[in-house]
Formats: structure tokens, sequence, C-alpha cells
């Protein structure tokens, strides 16, 4: 079963050898660029490569400020913070995500409440909120939201960008603003994706990217908050343990956190989003060569919602079950092309078993039946 699938991958990437769901491409300065921070020994917590890639990530995504951080989680975890998040809170988040968006919830000793997707776009349902908001919440004359049993505080609200494909992101924005919720934003894969031609990750009060290995761009390990100049100087503030300037004198005027990118992965990634546009259009490429290959077979290629240009960071299929799931995983894998299910969902862990939850069953639905493709930059090509 699916040869003609194994096959049509192997020519795409124009190898017999171990085909991999996404490795890293450095075609560009990165060399240069690292030997220059090793050459001025300027490898750690300070250098010009880590202002220049966040002033060009701001540049690029149209955020005010952008802050480097040593990788997404910790983006996640302090975004939590400055969106007021405090322990015993909820921060609603959908169960169809990476693991790293609820441990970022957890570090603030607050607790994720699990609300479904849509499956249209993978990501957080604005109208699946605004049902469970209605029946269970109500906003007090404090202008803070809670629940209506325990009275607790529901405080901020982190949908993801399943794969790079755009959430709903007008009906998130106007849900949270009628509950009162601060919306954070977890982009973590959709470095280069646009929502109504706004880049993700700058419609909430935060935004958090990574450059994992695995991500669309990489700096080795690394991530950035996205947000607007207050939180941002707070936010750089925050990571860089909290240090108030002085010329000799160390006061540290907060609890900080030591969450910053080091100048030597800051390099790689200057010389990484160089490329990012080039990435995306080979991408885009892969992903309309898979949707044309899945033309009238029974296997449905995920596409870009309306509205939006997504990344393509990981390409998708919908099976028509488990059991055809389990068999094309096999198949493939067995084949040496790599290809994964999609998470197991947050609410099934049992670290996150005991959280509050909604009806899941878009999520539960996809759940039993994604699968992600080998998704890497095609080599050679040019488009
Ligand atoms: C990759 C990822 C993160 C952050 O991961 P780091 O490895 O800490 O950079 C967060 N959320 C999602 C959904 C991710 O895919």
């Amino acid at each position: 079963m699916f040869n003609a699938l194994v096959q049509f991958i192997r020519e795409q990437y124009r190898s017999d050898d171990f085909i991999p769901l996404h490795a890293p491409v450095f075609a560009g300065h990165e060399r240069d660029y690292v030997t220059d921070t090793i050459e001025s020994t300027f490898v750690s917590s300070v250098g010009a490569f880590v202002d220049r890639f966040e002033r060009d990530m701001a540049a690029y995504t149209g955020s005010p400020r952008a802050v480097a951080t040593v990788n997404g989680t910790a983006a996640l975890h302090i975004s939590l913070k400055l969106a007021g998040v405090l322990p015993g809170e909820l921060v609603v988040t959908q169960p169809l995500t990476f693991v790293a968006t609820c441990n970022a919830i957890a570090y603030c000793s607050a607790e994720p409440l699990f609300i479904d997707v849509d499956r249209h776009t993978l990501g957080l349902s604005p109208t699946a909120l605004d049902a469970w908001l209605t029946e269970h919440a109500e906003v007090g004359d404090d202008g803070l939201c809670r629940t209506r049993s325990d009275g607790k505080v529901i405080r901020a609200c982190v949908p993801m960008h399943t794969f790079g494909h755009p959430a709903d992101l007008d009906g998130l924005v106007s849900v949270c603003a009628r509950w009162q919720i601060v919306l954070v934003e977890d982009a973590a894969e959709s470095l280069g994706s646009f929502y109504k031609g706004r880049h993700t990750g700058t419609f909430g009060a935060l935004g958090t990217l990574s450059f994992n290995g695995n991500k669309i761009i990489t700096t080795g390990g690394g991530g950035m908050i996205l947000a607007n100049e207050a939180l941002g100087t707070h936010a750089k503030h925050l990571t860089t343990t909290a240090k108030k300037p002085h010329p000799y004198e160390y006061v540290h005027d907060e609890v900080g956190y030591n969450y910053r990118l080091p100048n030597l992965n800051a390099a790689l990634g200057c010389a990484q989003l160089e490329q990012l546009e080039a990435f995306i259009a080979n991408k885009r490429e892969l992903a309309a060569r898979y949707a044309e290959h899945f033309q009238g077979s029974d296997l449905k290629f995920f596409t870009e919602p309306a509205d939006c240009r997504s990344n393509y960071w990981l390409n998708a299929v919908i099976c028509e079950g488990h059991e055809q799931r389990d068999a094309l995983l096999k198949a493939t894998n067995d084949r040496g092309v790599m290809s994964r299910p999609i998470w197991a969902l947050m609410n099934h862990l049992p670290i996150y078993a005991h959280c509050r939850k909604g009806e899941l069953s878009n999520a539960e639905w996809l759940e039993a039946r994604v699968v992600n493709l080998p998704s890497s930059v095609l080599p050679d090509l040019v488009v």
C-alpha cells in the first residue's frame, strides 16, 4: 500500500536514502556570520547579531518589537507572565498542540482549559470558546472573566497556528475582547504565515516564535517574543535577568530569567531569515505537488484556510480513519520515508488529564486521522 506515495516523495527529494520529516537547510551566509561571532569572541550574551536578528524579525513580521529568547517555550513562559497570568488561574488553549504550549502555562502555576479546534484551520475554535464561556463564565465588575462555578480567573487564551496554518484570528480577537481575556498567540510553527495580510503572532497582546532545529528557520535553539513597545521592553528586561542599566553595578529590580539568545545562535538566525521567503516559495510548491498527488484519493491533503498565506511548515493529510492512518504510518516509515501522527491530545497526557475541558470532538476526530509527511525544502528547486 501507498507505493505511489513513497515513490512520489522519493522523486521530490531525489533520494533513495532515509527521508526525514523536516531537515534544516543552510544555503546562505550561515558560516560567514557564525565565524564572525567566533572571530570577534562575542559568542554569548552580548553581540551585534542579537540586535540585528530582533530588528530584522520586527521588520519582517511588522511587530513593533521582537525580543529574542533561548527557545520558544521560554518565549511563551515570559509572554504569559507579561499577560498577567497568576498562580491558580486558567489559560484557554487547544488540546491539539505540542506539549510546550501547556508546559509554559504550568510554569506560571496556572492550568490549561482545553477548548476544541476547528477542522478547517486545525486551530482553536472561536465558536467553541464563545459557547463554553457563555455556559460557564461571566465577566465581573472588575473586568475579569471568571468561571461561574468556582470563580477561577480565566486570564489568557493561547491559540496555536498548527503546522503553520493560521487559526481564525478575527474570531479569536473578537471573542477574547468580549470576554476580557488576553490573547497570546503561539506562532512557533507559523513564521512566514499571514492572516488577511498580517503576520501571525501580531494579533494578540503577545505572540511567540520558535527557531528549534525542526522549524521553518533555525538558530539551533531559539525563540522570539512579538509585542508592542512597552511589553517588548519589559520582555527584554525579564529575559535578561532584570538588570538595571549601569556601567558596573549589579542591580536587579525583579526576579528575572536567563532566557537570552546567545549571539552565536542569533548569527545563524540572521542568515536563515534572509532565506525565509525562498524557503516558503519552495515549500508552497512542494505542498501544491502533494495536493495534486492526493487529488481524487481517499486521503485529503490539508490546504491553507481562506484569506491566509500559510508557510506550509509541515504537510499534513487527513486519513479516512484510524486504520488507514496506521497503515500509512507503517508503509512510509518501514520504507525509510518518515511520517508522524499528529500529537496525542494534551488532555490524554496524564500530566494534563485532570484539566478542565469543553467538548473536544473535532480535536479527537483529527487526532485519529492526521499524518505529517516529509516537508523539508526541496533540493535544487529555485521557485
Ligand atoms: C516548537 C514549538 C514550541 C516551542 O518549542 P521550543 O523547542 O521551546 O523552541 C511551542 N509550541 C509549539 C506548538 C511548537 O511547535
